[in-house]
């Protein structure tokens, strides 16, 4: 299971942004919304009871007045609730219901989630009957709660963990099913731009968070129901205009970036080509075992036919044997045109990296590659490989056992991999081969 994605909504100041900030675990530091970055939503972390949560704020951004608001509600509210596990639904309990709580609440009934209705504003015992205005609403057993002063935020976090019936504690860094995507590349070639269509392309973005150093910016992403981490991403750190003179490209970041995540999309631009230091990054990012996508950006720039994105394919792969192995998409960070494929790809690669291949079909491949071209003897010595496993994942490495590991040579082991390659779905995926002595 995911981190369970939390949706605060409410009309504006009943007090969301409030209760939302007195949650987080720490305050993550939010990127100025008019920079169009954080959209309409902000969005944090907090752990309770050993329970990563993950809250959405919808802000108070929704109209008062009723007419818009009826139709702003339904558009913003549902986008949030749409992504959303849960559904905490606010209301002042300082006033009677209006009429905006009232198209919420019939919005809340019929959207399906697991809800909570939270009636804020009761700052001490003798405001706590304030809930008893709210039943009218005919949803389940509105829960008190001071935003202002905590009184029952524990409750409601313990009622949030009943709801979602999380059982596995999984915090977001050890969490194993959430892909974190490095998108790097030369300066120019398209990183900020690539980066920020995603975000107003996948409708579902949360939010920056802050990273460990000053400058570096993560972005959280539910894509179809998956969790994508963008990591340090360049384009919004020039969003943010954080004055940062350190090229995104200056090794030590690109390195970084490439270290803390679990896919690689390599950004290469279409009309310049694939250059020397393109190959360097890529270099990186096969050695450190991760998975990689290249994408040529600015694909909008090429005169093209039918045969181009074909003949580019070889020309990289010609330039880069490696490359082969490696899925390459062609996009326009510019028009968008085909940038559904920059998470559709690093997701399949992502998953594939996770996959051990069973030991049982392996060995009965290696058996069928051996015979049909066994290792030559060397000083008289025959080498004879016993069994093989795939031993790691992410960095993945297969194993083979037999008499005498130094012995077999390079050629040799290429020749492992590339059957390896034809025989297993490893498109993507960097892998190392150990050969141990048995
Ligand atoms: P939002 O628009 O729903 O995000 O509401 P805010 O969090 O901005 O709060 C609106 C106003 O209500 C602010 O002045 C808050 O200080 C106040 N407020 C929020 N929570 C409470 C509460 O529990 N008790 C009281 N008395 N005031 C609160
Ligand atoms: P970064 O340095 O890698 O973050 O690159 P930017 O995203 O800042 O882009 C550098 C320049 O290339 C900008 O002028 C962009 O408008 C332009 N650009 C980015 N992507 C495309 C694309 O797909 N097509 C075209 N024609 N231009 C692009």
């Amino acid at each position: 299971m995911s981190i369970p994605l939390i949706a605060i909504v409410g009309r504006p100041n009943v007090g969301k942004s409030t209760f939302f900030n007195r949650l987080l675990s720490q305050r993550h530091s939010i990127v100025d919304s008019e920079e169009g970055i954080t959209r309409d939503r902000i969005y944090g972390e907090t752990e309770w009871c050993a329970h990563t949560l993950r809250f959405i704020d919808t802000g108070g951004y929704i109209p008062e007045d009723f007419d818009t608001f009826n139709v702003a509600v339904r558009k913003q509210a549902q986008e949030a609730v749409s992504e959303a596990d849960l559904v905490l639904f606010m209301v002042n309990g300082k006033e009677p219901p209006t009429g905006s709580d009232k198209v919420l609440a019939q919005f809340i009934r019929e959207c399906g989630k697991p809800y909570l209705l939270l009636v804020n504003k009761c700052d001490g015992l003798k405001n706590d009957n304030q809930i008893n205005q709210y039943y009218e609403f005919g949803l389940k057993n509105p829960m008190p709660l001071s935003a202002l002063n905590g009184r029952y935020t524990g409750d409601i976090l313990d009622a949030i963990i009943k709801k979602l019936k999380v059982k596995k504690n999984l915090s977001s860094n050890e969490h194993n099913n959430s892909l974190r995507l490095a998108i790097v590349g030369m300066p120019n070639v398209g990183k900020s731009s690539l980066t920020n269509s995603l975000i107003k392309k996948e409708r579902t973005i949360v939010t920056p968070i802050a990273g460990t150093t000053r400058d570096a910016i993560d972005v959280y992403v539910r894509w179809h129901g998956n969790d994508i981490t963008l990591v340090d991403t360049a384009g919004l750190r020039k969003l943010a205009k954080i004055k940062d003179r350190v090229e995104y490209y200056s090794t030590v970041r690109t390195k970084n970036a490439i270290e803390s995540s679990h896919v690689v999309l390599v950004l290469i631009d279409a009309e310049k080509g694939f250059g020397k230091q393109d190959k360097t990054i890529i270099d990186q990012v096969i050695k450190k075992g991760k998975g990689l996508v290249l994408c040529v950006n600015k694909w909008d720039l090429i005169k093209k036919n039918t045969q181009t994105m074909k003949e580019t394919n070889d020309q990289i792969r010609m330039q880069f044997k490696s490359l082969d192995h490696y899925p390459i998409i062609y996009v326009s960070a510019l028009s968008t045109k085909r940038i559904h494929k920059v998470l559709e790809e690093a997701w399949k690669v992502y998953k594939r990296g996770k996959e051990f291949l069973s030991t049982k079909k392996l060995n009965r491949v290696i058996k069928k590659i051996i015979e049909k071209n066994p290792p030559i003897a060397v000083q008289g010595r025959n080498i004879k490989i016993k069994f093989a496993a795939h031993v790691s994942c992410e960095p993945s490495v297969i194993a083979f056992y037999l008499n005498h590991p130094k012995l077999i040579g390079r050629s040799y082991k290429r020749y492992l991999e590339n059957q390896l390659r034809l025989n297993f779905q490893l498109n993507g995926i960097p892998f190392k081969l150990s050969f141990r002595k048995k």
